[in-house]
């Protein structure tokens, strides 16, 4: 490596692309899977191995066979190698990204992550460096500094685990995250949605950060809905079970309500130990849905909210340019049934009122016959009944859900209270009117994209790039998700484009296939070979990615502008 950065320096910058290969650099092995093509551009992209005889001595409680604990592990190495990165890579002088080094580090949630990967016989972390430069001119004594010393200093500081505390630290890590998917596994057969337990920390720092915030109320569990949930590693954890159904929460502004359910809508992913919120967990598939105006929506079936359009629309196969409040919202529930949700998460501040609720006096003045919408406290029990979806609503303006919820929660000064019977108790005495008994909820049709409304090309090359969490410039496309909330890490975006534009590359995407099936197609195939299947080549860098949940891929599709479909017969 010294020698052939020797021969290079102060030659022309693409002299870099011969280092292209692996490298032993004794313990540690570099690979240079990408090199930039001025000192400008995006940095280089590399890799750094260390053999799992290597990392020190290894406690067997961290021998990741598990897919979890192997997940957790690499988790943990990552955010370490984010620290020795911090440590150890100046940035040198030169020119363009010289001398920088990055990796994708993690927020508060435990993502499957392509930023280290975990083998049997090795560890790895995955790096972008900017290969040092005068000018357009090679560096090749800073070069020999970056490559030889600085990338393998990273790894040996982020990848071993020689201490008790490290060991420990390392132990915590992945218990956490055993527990919280532990946790998780019974909510089904406990009948419920969600759990939340008793000492959690719910609120965040400030809109802008996942960190706890500092001095909160603990959370406490009312008596009415408290469980116990045996853990393998943290043994018995009390907590509130939310049941399935529908679970509505109540109380004044101020008092904690969007909170507990922002906890709830992150608990279908695993938290850091120290995040607060490591054992509120929710069913993988809980889906926050939300009014989303001026969207864009292809051939959905809103017809069980929206009913015949004075503009004479087809809402059987609705699709617009520019959605409003309520059926854009329509939308948003029926595209999250067709990708497997069965549990819904809305909050009042997000919803378009005219959606939930028609009160008495509305519905007096304007008859059923002269309103499109029937509201979603109309539909609840039909979504219950006929698809065995659970809703779990913040609502503290209105009563009309009272006589219909099946549990009813209080939050009273960040507190919360079980007040159901009472409730039920008050909708009863107002006569309140019984939701009209109306017609089954029937599955959505199932949706078959059209390949080539979906092109990932633009001007003859694809373009797929993501900006933070709110959009995916796809092609000659910008997709908006600043709507769909529970893409929690700018990785996951990244991974949301790439694996759209794997599954048409790949003939996932044939026009032949659902929704439905594309999603459980890309699924199985990142449950067999990990983010790494989106790398341009097998055994490469493939950038910076962490895994979605396939809710999100959806929500993705669903919202570039260019998505043509047909509805399938099958
Ligand atoms: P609501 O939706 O009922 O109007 P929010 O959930 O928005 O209320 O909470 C209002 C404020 O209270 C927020 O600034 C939030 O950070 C804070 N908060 C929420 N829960 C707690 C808690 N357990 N301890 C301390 N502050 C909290
Ligand atoms: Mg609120």
């Amino acid at each position: 490596m010294r020698a052939a950065l020797a021969r290079l320096d102060r030659g022309p910058y693409p002299g870099y692309k011969g280092l292209r290969g692996t490298w032993d650099l004794d313990a540690v092995t570099l690979f240079i899977d990408h090199v930039q093509g001025d000192p400008f551009a995006a940095p280089s992209r590399v890799r750094v191995r260390l053999p799992r005889a290597e990392q020190g001595a290894l406690d067997p409680a961290l021998d990741a066979e598990s897919r979890a604990r192997r997940v957790a592990l690499g988790d943990f190495l990552a955010r370490r190698g984010a620290r020795a990165v911090e440590r150890y890579a100046r940035r040198g002088q030169g020119s363009g990204k010289s001398g920088e080094v990055r990796i994708d580090e993690p927020g508060q949630e435990v993502l499957e992550r392509s930023a280290c990967r975990v083998a049997d016989e090795w560890v790895e972390l995955r790096l972008s460096a900017g290969l040092p430069a005068a000018g357009r001119s090679i560096l090749g004594r800073e070069a020999a500094t970056l490559l030889t010393e600085t990338l393998p200093a990273i790894a040996w500081e982020a990848l071993r685990l020689t201490t008790a505390e490290e060991l420990t630290a390392a132990r915590r890590h992945l218990d956490t995250v055993e527990d919280a998917r532990a946790l998780r596994a019974q909510l089904a057969e406990r009948g419920l949605v969600a759990f939340v337990a008793d000492g959690a920390i719910l609120p965040r720092v400030s809109g802008v950060s996942q960190r706890p915030l500092v001095g909160a109320v603990p959370f406490a569990s009312p008596p009415g809905l408290r469980v116990e949930l045996r853990v393998p590693h943290a043994g018995t954890v009390a907590g509130m079970g939310v049941p399935e159904g529908l679970t509505v929460i109540v109380g004044g502004g101020f008092h904690g309500k969007s909170t507990l359910l922002s906890a709830i809508a992150r608990g279908p992913y695993e938290h850091i130990p120290g995040d607060g919120r490591e054992q509120v967990v929710a069913r993988a598939d809980a889906t926050v849905i939300r009014a989303e105006d001026g969207r864009r929506v292809a051939g959905v079936n809103i017809s069980p909210f929206i009913g015949a359009l004075p503009s004479g629309g087809d809402t059987a196969r609705f699709s617009t340019e520019n959605a409003s409040g309520s059926t854009s919202q329509a939308a948003n529930i029926v595209e999250a049934l067709e990708a497997g949700c069965r549990t819904l998460i809305m909050d009042e501040d997000t919803c378009a009122t005219n959606f939930l609720i028609r009160d008495a006096r509305m519905r007096r003045l304007v008859p059923t016959e002269h309103e499109p919408i029937t509201p979603f406290v109309d539909r609840v029990r039909d979504l219950r009944a006929g698809l065995g979806v659970s809703t779990i609503l913040v609502l503290g303006g209105s009563g009309d859900y009272l006589g219909v919820a099946d549990t009813v929660i209080w939050m009273d000064a960040y507190r919360p209270r079980e007040v159901t019977a009472r409730a039920h108790a008050i909708a009863a005495e107002d006569g309140a009117p019984a939701p009209s008994a109306s017609q089954p909820f029937a599955a959505p049709p199932a949706r078959i994209p059209d390949p080539t409304s979906v092109s990932a090309e633009r001007r003859g090359r694809d373009r797929v790039r993501a900006r933070g969490t709110e959009e995916i410039a796809f092609g000659g496309e910008e997709i908006d998700l600043r709507a769909v909330e529970q893409i929690v890490d700018p990785s996951q975006t990244r991974a949301i484009g790439d694996l759209l534009a794997y599954a048409v590359a790949r003939g996932i995407l044939d026009g032949r296939r659902t929704i439905a099936e594309i999603l459980a197609a890309l699924d199985a195939a990142l449950d067999r070979a990990g983010l790494d299947l989106l790398a341009e080549r097998p055994d490469e860098h493939p950038g910076d990615l962490a895994r979605p949940r396939m809710l999100e891929v959806a929500a993705a599709l669903n919202r570039l502008r260019t998505l043509r479909v047909v509805t399938s017969d099958k």
